[in-house]
């Protein structure tokens, strides 16, 4: 223990923990260990809005009986290189790790591939799904959608999910370079957590229920909306992820997954479109080398730095010192394990 607010957990004992809490909620032992999978790797990067402070979500959803703990998701070729996971109802995490090998395969075999993921609950930070991909070598693209919490620009009506993309790109000897934000300004779980602690956001990421501009993120949390990053142009990405997400899927929309949820907190059901391509195939055997020094040239410029390098630093940092969680977070989820 840390001090009266904070607790100190080494990942091994914050996995236990979440897997035993979800096999309590309903989860059989894939799901729970793939979805706590998610969960620490997200804390173990310091991405604490998408590691265990969602695992209340991810119980509620269970209880309410929204999502199918035991699901087991189902992989079809509809083309040798366009594969669709139906999830049945069940956690993203499991779908996402099933789908992997095929879509890696594919990829080397045709040059790219894609994958949707159907009728699945998505809940967590895409870097998880990007970052194994690129590791096997290939260039990766992801969206998804969620629930309406972003205005289109110009707009003060949430029409958009806080729509997030990520990219990966592999490299020789480092991890691959791993860019992942969400299209609104500031990521909803972001918000939520600056409310729970009582600070308030940056100008510009959302309007109260008036259409004002605030930095109370309750107001905006309590009928407000969040706004694109960049004005119309993160708006235009936002309407992109929810083209792939759901139009190209056929899974929901933002504001279809809204009118079909039960409203019990967790995530919500929806498609996403993941994309691999084999740089090997696309004609220059140089590309690594070439990358490579571009690579270099960037991170030589002063003030600089690739994204993904800030969650490598913590991920070094919590492999040694293990992971600080709110004590509150902590009892909670043990009142949920029936461990008190
Ligand atoms: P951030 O704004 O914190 O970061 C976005 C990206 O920019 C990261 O790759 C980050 O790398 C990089 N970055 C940040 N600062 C710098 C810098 N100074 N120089 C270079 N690169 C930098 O993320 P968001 O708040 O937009 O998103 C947070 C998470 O929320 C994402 O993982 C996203 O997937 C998730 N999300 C999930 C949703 C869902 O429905 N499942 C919905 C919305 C968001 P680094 O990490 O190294 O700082």
């Amino acid at each position: 223990m840390t001090d009266d607010a904070t607790l100190t957990l080494s990942l091994d004992d914050a996995r236990a923990l979440a897997e035993e809490a979800l096999r309590a909620g309903g989860c059989d032992d894939e799901n729970a260990r793939a979805v706590a999978d998610i969960m620490i790797r997200a804390e173990a990067d310091g991405c604490a809005s998408h590691g265990l402070f969602r695992l209340p979500g991810y119980m509620a959803a269970l209880e309410s009986g929204k999502v199918d703990g035991a699901a087991r998701p189902e992989i079809t070729h509809l083309l040798p290189s366009v594969l669709r996971v139906d999830g049945h109802c069940g956690f993203a995490p499991l779908a996402l790790e099933q789908v992997r090998p095929a879509l890696i395969d594919a990829a080397r075999t045709y040059g790219l591939a894609a994958a949707s993921i159907i009728r699945a609950h998505h809940f967590s930070a895409l870097w998880c799904e990007v970052e194994p991909l690129a590791e096997a070598g290939l260039c990766t693209f992801a969206c998804t959608a969620y629930l309406p919490a972003m205005a289109p620009h110009g707009g003060y009506r949430a029409l958009f999910g806080t729509n997030p993309m990520a990219f990966g790109w592999p490299r020789a000897g480092k991890p691959p370079m791993v860019f992942d934000q969400a299209s609104a300004a500031m990521a909803r779980g972001e918000v939520m957590i600056a409310a729970r602690d009582g600070q308030p956001v940056p100008e510009g990421v959302g309007l109260d229920a008036d259409g004002h501009p605030t930095t109370d993120p309750n107001a905006i949390l309590d009928g407000g909306v969040l706004l694109p990053f960049g004005g119309h142009k993160g708006s235009a990405i936002a309407m992109l992820v929810e083209l792939l997400a759901a139009g190209l899927t056929g899974d929901r929309f933002s504001y279809e997954a809204a009118e079909a949820d039960n409203g019990d907190g967790g995530p919500p059901r929806g498609g996403e479109f993941l994309l691999a391509i084999d740089p090997s195939k696309f004609g220059d055997p140089g590309w690594l080398k070439h990358t490579e020094a571009f690579f270099d040239r960037l991170s030589a410029i002063p003030g600089t730095r690739l994204p993904g390098q800030r969650r490598h630093d913590n991920r070094a940092r919590t492999a040694v010192s293990g992971i600080q969680m709110p004590s509150g977070l902590i009892q909670t989820i043990m009142e949920k394990s029936g461990k008190i």
